[in-house]
């Protein structure tokens, strides 16, 4: 029987199920409501379009809705908005911005792809014209003119999530003095305190000015068309414009109106194949609650790649061969680039665990830190990342990862992703077939390496520590690094012998208690670890290693540490 599917929002989501239905339908009538002035758009491509990297405006619009007509045979309707949906006529109201007018389309289906909308606090001065959010093309139009029209010299971005950064980097790449500003004391809440701290330093070495741990309360607008940027620990910044990126808000209006239901998340309920709580009504994208898989709980994963896909699916649920799909749920993987750096994550971060259960999660976990090439060392042009792996101590099930670095750093997390997806454990990371040339890889990938560590773990060959356990002042702390290492810097009251003479060395090295191992990453101090082990000593090996100290100690000190204040619970 021939179907009329009425779509509302032509962007990631809504553009996926029209394309995916008319391959799946010739017979079907396809009509997308769209209430800004492009469809399927590369919204991921903003940040990049403000920083001239996308030098062309029209690189940014993907298909334009003379192909979708020509070749797709849908029937798209630019500055419509969709206003109300009486589910029980199945009609919706459709308001025409040009004209003014406003109609109503009966459906059969009804797919609500909405989208999410930038938080804009209600703050004192936040109507100046200087601030901007970034959702559209349009609202780069509008910074460019900005950055153009007012010889745009300082920039303060709001909020160090992934488009606060992406913006800061376009800035700066711009060369605007840009300032960075973070009511938490990280960027990326996403990721751990201690990983965030590799950004923060990359930041303050890019030169972008880091203001963490500050809550902007308002903005007053100077007289010379400067705005002034108002933080509760009483830090001014006087900037020419400010971007505001403090987080999305699921766009649930019509559904609401509609009589679905809303997921305590605050995203549109949805069962696995993307259904409403309402009969004929499908929902997908920024909009929706989703199953986070690694936590079992619902949630908000504003991200291009789940849109898309669920909008596929949401077509193949309609017009596709029987069972009807379903979507598997989500697990937060991410990347994202800041003045080339590479930040990637998937599943369960330690802030998410404590952030759910605080100190005392109902399950363990287990956590290694490694710091490996992106290839072979011996080929020019090694690039190193820092891995972060979460595990089950009891059955070795990944429960998450981060990575921090170079070239290949994403490929990483891809593959672990996949692995968690499937249910996998450290031992499958230990096995794992990648693929290997010195220009790529390394024979033992960092995928297979982090693999081999947590198995060591659990196999018992090695127990480790972490750095939030030190210091612990009855434990014997040995540095196997070289004597200059040792003497660059080193843990008080470490004790110095290089790994390589610490056979002939071990004498004075006591019996009746713990041992403390550490070098710069973690490997050389697992190799002298495991010979003392053999020779009845009690080591363990310092997770991470000397660099990872490096990294925790500065992970509440970057930014200007005077402006801290104390934050909400
Ligand atoms: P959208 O793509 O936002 O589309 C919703 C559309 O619905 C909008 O165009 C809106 O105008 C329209 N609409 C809303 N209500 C109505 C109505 N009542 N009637 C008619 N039309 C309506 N994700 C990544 O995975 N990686 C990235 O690198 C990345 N970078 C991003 C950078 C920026 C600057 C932004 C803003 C987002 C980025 N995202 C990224 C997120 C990604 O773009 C979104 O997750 C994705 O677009 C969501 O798809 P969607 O279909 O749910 O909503």
């Amino acid at each position: 029987m021939k179907k009329r599917l009425i779509i509302v929002g032509g962007v990631a989501g809504g553009s996926s199920c029209a394309v995916r239905s008319r391959r799946l339908s010739e017979e079907a009538e396809i009509i997308l409501f769209e209430q800004g002035s492009h469809v399927s758009f590369a919204s991921c491509g903003l940040p990049y379009y403000v920083g001239d990297i996308i030098k062309e405006r029209d690189r940014l619009i993907v298909t334009k809705p003379s192909l979708f007509k020509k070749r797709f045979n849908i029937d798209v309707r630019l500055h419509h908005r969709v206003v109300s949906i009486e589910s029980e006529k199945k009609e919706v109201e459709v308001e025409d911005r040009e004209a003014g007018t406003r109609y109503r389309e009966s459906y059969d289906e009804l797919l609500l792809s909405p989208g999410a909308s930038p938080l804009v606090p209600d703050i004192d001065g936040i109507d100046a014209k200087a601030i901007f959010t970034v959702k559209t093309i349009e609202d780069t139009d509008a910074i460019h003119s900005w950055i153009d029209g007012h010889n745009v010299a300082r920039a303060a971005v709001i909020g160090g999530g992934f488009i606060g950064l992406e913006m800061a980097e376009n800035l700066h790449e711009r060369k605007i003095a840009v300032t960075l500003i973070e009511m938490l004391d990280q960027l990326m809440p996403q990721i751990d305190p201690e990983m965030a701290a590799v950004i923060h330093r990359h930041l303050n070495d890019q030169g972008v000015s880091l203001r963490l741990g500050n809550r902007v309360t308002g903005f007053i607008h100077n007289d010379d068309n400067t705005l002034t940027v108002v933080c509760a620990s009483g830090a001014r910044i006087t900037v020419d414009m400010v971007i505001l990126s403090i987080g999305v808000k699921p766009e649930t209006q019509l559904a609401r109106g509609a009589g679905c239901e809303i997921g305590e998340s605050g995203g549109i309920s949805v069962n696995g194949h993307m259904q409403t709580s309402v009969p004929h009504i499908w929902a997908v994208g920024d909009a929706v609650e989703v199953t986070n898989i690694t936590t079992g709980r619902p949630a908000l994963l504003p991200l291009a790649g789940p849109a898309n896909r669920q909008g596929r699916l949401v077509a193949d649920c309609i017009f596709g061969k029987p069972p009807m799909p379903e979507f598997r749920g989500v697990q937060g993987t991410f990347v994202c680039g800041i003045a080339g750096l590479t930040i990637a994550a998937t599943g369960l971060s330690e802030n998410q665990i404590k952030k759910m259960y605080g100190d005392s999660p109902p399950f363990s976990f287990e956590k290694i830190h490694l710091n490996p090439a992106n290839h072979a060392e011996y080929y020019p042009g090694a690039e190193y990342m820092l891995i972060k792996l979460l595990f089950s101590p009891d059955d070795g099930k990944i429960l998450g990862a981060q990575a921090i670095g170079g070239t290949g750093t994403e490929k990483r997390i891809d593959v672990i992703s996949m692995a968690i997806q499937k249910g996998g454990t450290v031992y499958d990371l230990e096995q794992a077939e990648l693929c290997y040339a010195p220009q790529y890889g390394a024979a033992r990938d960092p995928v297979n390496i982090a693999g081999m560590i947590a198995a060591n773990i659990l196999r018992g060959y090695v127990g480790i520590v972490h750095w939030d356990d030190y210091p612990d002042r009855n434990v014997f702390l040995l540095d196997v690094r070289t004597r200059r290492e040792y003497e660059a810097a080193h843990l008080e009251n470490a004790v110095n012998i290089n790994v390589n003479v610490l056979r002939e060395e071990t004498a004075s090295l006591p019996r009746d208690r713990d041992i403390w191992v550490y070098c710069l990453s973690g490997q050389r101090s697992y190799y002298a670890a495991r010979q003392l082990l053999q020779q009845g000593f009690m080591a363990k090996n310092m997770n991470g290693g000397y660099y990872l100290y490096g990294l925790y100690r500065e992970m509440n000190m970057t930014g200007d540490a005077h402006d801290k204040e104390d934050l909400p619970a």
